[in-house]
Formats: C-alpha cells, structure tokens, sequence
C-alpha cells in the first residue's frame, strides 16, 4: 500500500571503470562497449518523501565534508556555481526514475526528492546514473511498489547506460551498450585515489571525438565498422586475484585518449599521480576525473596526502562496494 507519510534513504555508488572498450557506433546513436564496471566508496545519497501534493519536487546539496562540497565552496568564490550545473526539473535523472515508478504505483500524491552528492558532476564517474539508481530503489521501497531487482534495471536502462551497474554494484562485466551485465569476482578490496577536476566533460563530446579521430585516422574503419570488443580475460583474473599490479598493467580506457585531447591539462595531472607512487592511472569513463590505483591503503593514503599537499583534489577509495542501498526508512 503507497504510504502518505515516511521518508527512505537510499545510496549508491560511482563507479570506475578499469576497462572500457568502445566498439561500432550504433544507429540508436549509442556504442556497443566492453566495460569492466567497479562500484567505489564514494557514494550518492537520495531521501525520497511521500507529499500529498502530486509531482516529483527535487533539491540538491553536495554532501557535507565531501571534496565536492570543498570544491564547489572554492569555485563560488571565483563567480562559478557547481550546484548550478544540476537540473532542479523533470529533466533531473533521479526526478526521471521517480516518475517511472510512480507510474507504476497507485498512489495519487507525489514525491519529494533531496539529492546529496558526492559523485563529482560530468566527471566520468556516473553520479547522475547513481542518483537515478538511488531514486529507483528509494521510490520503490515508498511506493510498495515491490518491481524487484530486474524490473528495477530495466527501469533504469530507460534513464541511462550506468543506472543498471549503479542498482547492481561490485564488479562487472557490462556489454551492449553496457547494460547487459554479469556480475565479476573481486573479493579483494583495490585502494584508489581519486582526482576530481572541479569541471566537466560532457559525455557525448568525448565519444565525439573518438569517432572523428577514428574516422581522421589513415585507412581505419569508419566507427560503425570497428568489431564489437570483449573484456579481456586477464582485467578479470587481475580482478579475482586481487592483485592491484596485474590490474594496473591492463587498465584500459579507449575514451582516454580523447578525454586527454579535450582536456589538455589533465595530462600533467596524470603524470603527477604516477610521480606520487600510484601503480596506474586512468581517466575515468568520459572523464575528467582520474583514477589512480594503488598497492595497498596506506600507499592510497599516501599517494593521496603527497598530491593534496600539491594542490590537488585527491580522495583515497576503495572498491568494490555495494550497489544501492536502503539506509533508513522514517515513517513508512
Ligand atoms: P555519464 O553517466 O553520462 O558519463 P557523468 O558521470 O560524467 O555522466 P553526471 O554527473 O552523471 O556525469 O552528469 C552528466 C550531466 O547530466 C550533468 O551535466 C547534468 O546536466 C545532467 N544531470 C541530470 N541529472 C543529474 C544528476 N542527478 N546529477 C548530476 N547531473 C545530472
């Protein structure tokens, strides 16, 4: 039975992808990739609320404490307003998840959404996916709606390629246009250090470029005729092992490149992460945050305090971690 009353709080994860391979861009305008999904301990929170009013009503804040928070406070001061940049309206992907199961549910009141978040925004690391993820299951759990697990994902396929691995979380194999996913072993949690830019790539100008680089290159197929990839069996042996030095040897991003070229100045950022004592770096999905991999905690601790020291927004993580999560139910 839908509740007029209550409150649940639910949180999901961003995610790293330690291989992601772009194969043929489809009709749909999507790419058929290979990704290797890690879900890490940097996590979206979202409070959905029960109103008697009907709509979806949304605010956001960054999360308290987090570096997101601390960057967005430093870039007010210079005339920029991060929070800003986050839809408030229907176009929200945490206001479009609830929609969805409130279409699915009988109650004839609405839903008030409080996003906090600590997913750097356009940052590679699908926050937005997460919240919508976050809003499903919370919305769900208000509702009674009880869709479960799958139609949950499906739900979420609608709103985006990364919605289903934030519902599922851990490791896994993500193919198609990365929604068709099998769950990986990792039972050995990886030490990362993240570092987040303070701007945004957007998403489809990254895979932009890598077509037209594609396309430019001599002889090359055009990007609807490069073959369908696979994950490569030793990112998941690295994975099963636990060996953070197997892994970092076949971190593989193809968007890297292009995310790099759009964003010139993450290259000696890079560079920095390495000198500092990482075993590996990458860009994260589009980008611009980087992730670096570390030997064990007190390397990422290490890695992490070193180039906060220079000046750099560094977060040690570790992965991997739940998908979303019930947290606390008030009044349902
Ligand atoms: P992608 O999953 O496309 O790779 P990303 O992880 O790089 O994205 P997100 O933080 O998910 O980046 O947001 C990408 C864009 O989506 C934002 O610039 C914003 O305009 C829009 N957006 C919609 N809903 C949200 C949300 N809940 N949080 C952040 N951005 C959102």
């Amino acid at each position: 039975m839908p509740t007029t009353s209550g409150s649940v709080t639910v949180s999901a994860p961003g995610k790293i992808n330690v291989c992601f391979l772009v194969g043929p861009l489809l009709p749909s305008g999507y790419h058929r990739v290979a990704s290797v999904y890690q879900a890490v301990s940097l996590l979206e929170h979202v409070t959905a609320t029960a109103t008697d009013e009907p709509g979806i009503g949304l605010t956001v804040e960054f999360t308290p404490g987090s570096v997101l928070a601390v960057q967005a406070r430093r870039q007010l001061d210079s005339g920029v307003d991060l929070l800003a940049a986050i839809p408030r309206d229907a176009t929200n992907l945490a206001a479009r998840a609830a929609a969805l199961v409130l279409a699915a549910s009988d109650w004839d009141g609405g839903v008030r959404l409080h996003l906090s978040k600590a997913v750097p925004v356009a940052g590679g690391m699908g926050g937005g996916s997460a919240d919508a993820a976050a809003a499903l299951v919370a919305c769900d759990a208000l509702l009674g709606t009880a869709l479960g697990t799958r139609a949950l994902a499906r739900l979420g396929e609608q709103l985006g390629a990364d919605v289903p691995f934030a519902l599922l979380g851990g490791v896994a194999v993500g193919l198609g246009t990365g929604t068709e996913l099998t769950s990986a072993l990792a039972p050995v949690p990886f030490h990362w250090v993240l570092l987040t830019a303070g701007f945004g790539i957007s998403t489809p100008r990254t895979y932009a470029a890598l077509d037209e680089h594609r396309q430019a290159v001599a002889g090359g197929p055009g990007p609807e005729h490069i073959p369908v990839p696979a994950p490569p069996a030793e990112v998941l042996h690295a994975l099963r092992a636990g060996d953070p030095h197997r892994l970092a040897a076949v971190l593989r991003n193809d968007l890297q490149e292009p995310a790099l070229t759009l964003a010139p100045r993450l290259r000696p950022v890079l560079a920095e992460g390495l000198a500092a004592g990482a075993l590996a770096g990458i860009v994260s999905g589009s980008g611009p945050t980087l992730a670096l991999l570390c030997a064990d905690e007190d390397d990422a601790d290490a890695v992490a305090t070193s180039l906060g020291h220079r000046g750099l927004d560094a977060v040690p993580v570790t992965g991997p971690v739940a998908g979303a999560q019930i947290l606390s139910r008030a009044g349902t």
